[in-house]
């Protein structure tokens, strides 16, 4: 995937000449540069990717995985009916709330092969969806603005 590629040295570029401040500033523009929609996030062979599950609030979880997007899925529903909250921040919210998260309208925001950058892009996400999200916050890996 030569076009992932480029953007993938681009990024890293940045981070070494900036640091993750700049990078941050710069994080909506690259959005809009890589951002992609897989016709079928739940297929198997779709792997390695960034993902969005909306809940019924109207918030979101938003995570990474490096499997298939599906047989995560599969973990976090199964977490999420068991009422495991220390799994995730998504079964927490969705037990301590009482809300349900909409599993048939889970996305793949982007595919990274890389796990660094995964975990980057994650955090981006995270950050750039900051009110809409549900996810605990730790901002160790993007600066605060
Ligand atoms: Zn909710």
């Amino acid at each position: 995937m030569p076009y992932f590629k480029g953007v993938s040295e681009r990024i890293t570029r940045i981070l070494n000449r900036a640091g993750a401040k700049t990078f941050y500033s710069r994080s909506q523009k690259l959005r809009g540069d890589i951002l992609s929609q897989p016709k079928d996030p739940l297929s198997k062979k779709h792997t390695a990717c960034v993902y969005s599950i909306p809940c019924s609030c109207g918030q979101q979880y938003i995570g990474q995985t490096k499997r298939p997007l599906r047989v995560r899925v599969v973990e976090l529903k199964r977490a999420t009916e068991q009422g495991k909250a220390e799994g995730s921040a998504l079964a927490e919210h969705a037990h301590c709330n009482n809300h349900t998260p909409l599993w048939a309208d889970v996305t793949s925001i982007v595919k990274v092969k890389h796990l660094g950058m995964r975990l980057i892009r994650e955090a981006l996400e995270i950050r750039v969806n900051e009110k809409s999200t549900i996810n605990r916050m730790d901002g160790k890996d993007v600066s605060h603005m």
